[in-house]
């Protein structure tokens, strides 16, 4: 079993985001519970990591809160104080679909710093190399100067930069599997080329108008910023040919020394904020191969990074997956959830060759297709 670091803190369930609430003109409601992004995500992920015998396979870490320097790399001055102020104020709305309580700034806080953290072990523990980071508020969507769909600070962007200026990195890779584009992230790098970002994602979805493949960067950033749309339903076998065709082609030409993931479980089958259907055994191959491609190119230096994923029967579940596939095991668990695997679809095929079309000219390792 391949030693893997674990990157946890109690007081990521301190961050309460409160119910969602309907409202009618003339002032009815209806309360529908708790918001999608809440501390019960976390909680079911651990107490699965845990009774699954998981947990005390991986070495565990505490990570520290992210400094204002840390934050600064990526963040403006003014973000960081409109957060902390309107947690002051005890604001629950803190952007556009964002909910937090008076601590949130100091637990996002604390979420960046754990993203830091896993980069830290994975390049200089003796020897873990690769680390999953349970963190909350997840990241991806959150951009220099604003918060957005539940993300405060961008850990993966921190995380990325921090590795660059602090532990002087020349490239560093993100995947981002989360279903929803990482739009935060790309916004942050989109002029660069020591950070390579690829975002798979369902297609035409939130944020609206953002993650078009025809968004490759701009000056010496063209072409390090790659999105793949994928159609809804892709599924399990869908993901891995999308995998095997663009993202591992792309990542092993780039060669990084660091591979990061923004690893959202809201690709699965049973979540209520996307239709991709992917399953255990998906997310299983989707982090064997990510681990595989660190292996081969960057001395296994993987960092996991928890983003979405809001079914919360299904999420622990999902969660194991990935787990099992970055430590090379398969936990005696009945999945009372699965299904068939579904078929690679003509859409889905459809949409990869586009990408791969547009994708191309900047990555000798696409094949051109034959009748482009
Ligand atoms: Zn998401």
């Amino acid at each position: 079993m391949k030693p893997t670091g674990f990157v946890f803190h109690e007081d990521y369930l301190r961050h309460e985001t409160g119910d969602q609430v309907y409202s009618f003109k003339g002032g009815k409601t209806i309360n529908v519970g708790n918001e999608f992004e809440n501390p019960l995500r976390a909680q079911y992920i651990k107490e699965m990591l845990d009774k699954s015998g998981l947990l005390t396979k991986m070495k565990s870490f505490r990570p520290h809160p992210a400094s204002d320097t840390d934050l600064l790399r990526v963040h403006s001055q003014r973000h960081i104080v409109h957060l902390k102020e309107a947690c002051q104020k005890g604001d629950r709305i803190l952007g556009p679909e964002v909910y937090g309580c008076h601590v949130s700034e100091e637990i996002a806080r604390l979420s960046a710093g754990g993203a830091i953290k896993a980069v830290d072990i994975a390049m200089k523990d003796e020897e873990i190399r690769q680390v999953y980071a349970l963190i909350r508020p997840p990241g991806h969507h959150a951009s220099r100067d604003q918060a957005m769909g539940f993300c405060l600070y961008n850990n993966v962007a921190v995380a990325a930069r921090y590795a660059i200026d602090s532990l002087k990195l020349k490239r560093v890779a993100i995947l981002d599997w989360d279903v929803h584009h990482g739009n935060g992230t790309q916004d942050i790098f989109y002029h660069d080329n020591n950070v390579l970002f690829i975002s798979v994602h369902e297609a035409g979805y939130f944020p609206a108008n953002t993650g078009s493949v025809d968004e490759l960067g701009v000056s010496a950033g063209k072409g390090y910023n790659v999105n793949i749309p994928l159609p809804s339903g892709t599924g399990d076998a869908g993901y891995l040919y999308t995998f095997e065709r663009l993202v591992q082609p792309i990542i092993n030409e780039y060669q990084p020394e660091l591979l990061l993931v923004s690893a959202g479980q809201d690709p699965s089958g049973l979540d209520p904020l996307s239709r991709m259907m992917v399953m255990r055994p998906g997310f299983r191959s989707m982090a064997k191969a990510v681990r595989e491609l660190a292996d081969k190119i960057c001395d296994g230096r993987l960092v996991v990074l928890q983003e979405g994923g809001y079914s919360l029967p299904y999420l622990p579940i999902a969660t194991l997956g990935v787990i099992e596939g970055l430590m090379d095991c398969e936990v005696d668990f009945h999945d009372p959830h699965a299904i068939p695997n579904q078929p690679i679809t003509y859409d889905l095929v459809e949409a990869v060759t586009l990408c791969e079309k547009i994708l191309a000219p900047y990555w000798n390792s696409l094949c051109t297709p034959a009748h482009s």
